[in-house]
């Protein structure tokens, strides 16, 4: 494969013109509606209209399935541009391609592909159905029960924190089918909005990424046919670890994207703001403060782009995507908040761009694996070496 498919150092010209197209989209569409979108926490359809319009919600979907034909690390980078101005847009994006689609893609039968992927490129959000009130991190604990009855599967239970859950039109719901086999018993399901018994429960009201909904799902004697089982019965367990592992690239994506929104900022800032007669980037501690991030957001890029790599490739890429997480997460934390910082008394007020970022980045540290449960993954690779 080309060296440049993979932009460790350089882009292929697809890769520069597609984000060209994602920086024209996040300067006119989506930085003009930030500070509302934040404010209201809704995404304003028009973004959403876009994001499809412009192939970004099917990035490495086939071309002859509706998709964009671009790759695993095409979405990654699309994730980290959109992100810079902003991670609720990044969020959207991310779970679409690297969780949802990806899913269908995996595991999914020929029919399936055919009967989803192209309405999740074309105009339907997709959302991933997991955790619950009483399993996060244990998330192989989960209540949500699936019943064979008269040659149909019968869904039974609550999630929460479901992303895009607000806009979505198709879940993919992990239930239990078989409780006596433990975590052998997971399945997952592919679940219309409209299926009787579906209900989207409670909004939650969150620190940041608020333009992303999280809601909570109540499935009530949901009727689901054996054609909406993705993959196989009871290989649910699979589905997500397998589809999370690659999802965690995406959130460090975000987090890289983040962080670098919050250098372009403070960037800007330092040369403009004048104290004691000159600008504050004359000062060697504030330089040290920026090029630090600079120095930290390359790392973080690098780590990101080479698990998404190793997944392209085809090696194993666990290890790496949890160090990408981790890492990406920790660079957002600190970059943001550091940018704030830069800001001074503005950067803590809503009427400038930054406390909105330092509210994003952290949640970086808790879905698809909070902070402890990367370190725990790399840890357990680490020590069976
Ligand atoms: C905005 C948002 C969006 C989300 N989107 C989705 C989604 O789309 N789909 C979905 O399925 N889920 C989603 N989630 C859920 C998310 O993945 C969970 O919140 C996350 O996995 C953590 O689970 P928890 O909240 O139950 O925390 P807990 O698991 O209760 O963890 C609490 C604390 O205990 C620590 N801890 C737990 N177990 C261990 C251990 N073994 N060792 C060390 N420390 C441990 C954790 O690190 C954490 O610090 C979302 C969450 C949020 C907040």
């Amino acid at each position: 494969m080309a060296e440049t498919a993979f932009p460790l150092t350089k882009m292929n010209d697809d890769q520069e013109l597609l984000l060209a197209e994602v920086r024209r989209f996040n300067e006119e569409i989506v930085r003009p509606r930030l500070a509302e979108m934040d404010r209201e926490a809704k995404l304003d359809p028009l973004v959403l209209k876009h994001l499809f319009e412009m192939g970004l919600m099917g990035i490495d979907v086939p071309e002859q399935l509706g998709g964009s034909g671009m790759t695993f690390t095409d979405a990654i980078l699309v994730i980290m541009e959109l992100a810079r101005v902003d991670p609720s847009v990044a969020t959207v994006c991310d779970v679409q391609n690297t969780l949802v689609t990806n899913a269908i893609q995996r595991w999914g039968s020929e029919q399936q592909k055919k009967v989803y992927l192209p309405s999740l490129a074309a105009n339907t959000v997709g959302a991933y159905c997991l955790s619950e009130a009483e399993s996060g991190s244990d998330a192989f604990a989960l209540r949500t029960r699936a019943v064979r009855e008269a040659g149909k599967w019968r869904l039974n239970g609550n999630k929460l924190w479901i992303t895009n859950g607000h806009e979505a039109g198709l879940f993919l719901v992990f239930a239990n089918a078989d409780p006596d086999k433990g975590y052998k018993g997971i399945t997952c399901f592919i679940v219309s909005r409209d299926t009787p018994g579906f209900e989207i429960g409670k909004k939650e009201d969150k620190l940041g990424i608020r333009a992303s909904s999280t809601v909570e799902i109540i499935l009530k004697d949901v009727e689901i046919d054996d054609d909406r089982v993705l993959g196989e019965v009871g290989k649910g367990y699979k589905v997500a670890i397998e589809t999370l592992n690659e999802g965690r690239i995406g959130i460090g994506a975000q987090m890289v994207g983040l962080a670098q929104g919050a250098l372009d900022h403070a960037t800007s800032w330092a040369k403009e703001r004048q104290q004691f007669g000159r600008a504050i980037a004359g000062f060697q501690a504030v330089q040290f403060a920026l090029a630090t991030m600079d120095a930290k957001i390359e790392a973080a890029r690098l780590t990101v782009l080479n698990a998404a790599r190793r997944k392209e490739m085809g090696e194993r890429f666990v290890r790496e995507a949890a160090i990408a997480k981790w890492f990406a997460a920790e660079v957002a934390d600190h970059c943001s908040s550091m940018a704030v910082e830069l800001y001074g008394g503005y950067g803590f007020t809503r009427d400038y761009p930054v406390e909105k970022l330092f509210r994003d980045a952290k949640i970086g540290k808790i879905y698809e694996g909070t902070h402890f449960m990367q370190l725990q993954t790399i840890a357990k690779l680490l020590l069976a070496d």
